[in-house]
């Protein structure tokens, strides 16, 4: 079964007076397992669940739930899939039963030939990204390891936005770079990686 990603929300983040407003992209991959990747802010429970449905699934498909960091614009709904197995991070939980873990050891989880996580630390030092491969080529949904497309140019954007280790989000963003056709950041719309 081939996968398939689908944009619920798309992620924005501004400077206002006082502060930020933000929120993140938030996407729905549909294939042999269903994954919901960040969760947006607890505020947002109409808006995912107006999008699975147009997608057409319920929480109850949902197989997996993964925040690629553990902040709280990316897991406000995680409560609303209780048949999924969660990964926060480098956390992969299922009620009380917290799993051993590959991605300290900087290896990936697997999910089949087509699909899996693996670590991408930098924006926080147990971030990670999903990677899949759809019709379109592979598509990483990153989180804020990238920030928005802009960020390829302008590199103030994504520092600007929190980054507990720039070097190691250097890195990650290079290796993101050479591996996908296509980005999904955690504040912007998905964008195709320049050649
Ligand atoms: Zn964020």
């Amino acid at each position: 079964m081939v996968y398939e990603v689908h944009i619920l929300h798309t992620g924005y983040s501004r400077t206002v007076e006082g502060g930020t407003e933000a929120n993140c992209t938030c996407s729905i991959i549909k294939g042999k397992y269903n994954l919901i990747v960040d969760t947006m802010t607890p505020w947002d429970q109409e808006i995912i669940l107006k999008g699975l449905k147009d997608v057409g699934l319920s929480c109850e498909d949902i197989d997996y739930v993964i925040s690629t960091h553990g902040h709280s614009d990316h897991t406000g709904n995680n409560n609303l899939f209780l048949k999924a197995t969660h990964i926060v991070g480098f956390c992969i939980s299922y009620k009380n039963h917290y799993y051993d873990e590959p991605f300290s050891k900087n290896e990936p989880f697997i999910l089949d030939e087509e699909l899996k996580v693996i670590p991408t630390p930098g924006h926080t030092l147990s971030d990670v990204s999903v990677i899949v491969n759809t019709l379109k080529g592979t598509i990483a949904v990153t989180g804020d390891l990238f920030e928005r497309e802009e960020d390829l140019i302008d590199d103030n954007i994504w520092r600007n936005a929190g980054s507990e280790s720039p070097d190691n989000q250097i890195k990650h963003r290079n290796m993101i770079l050479t591996l996908a056709d296509y980005i999904v950041p955690g504040h912007g719309p998905m964008f195709s990686v320049p050649k």
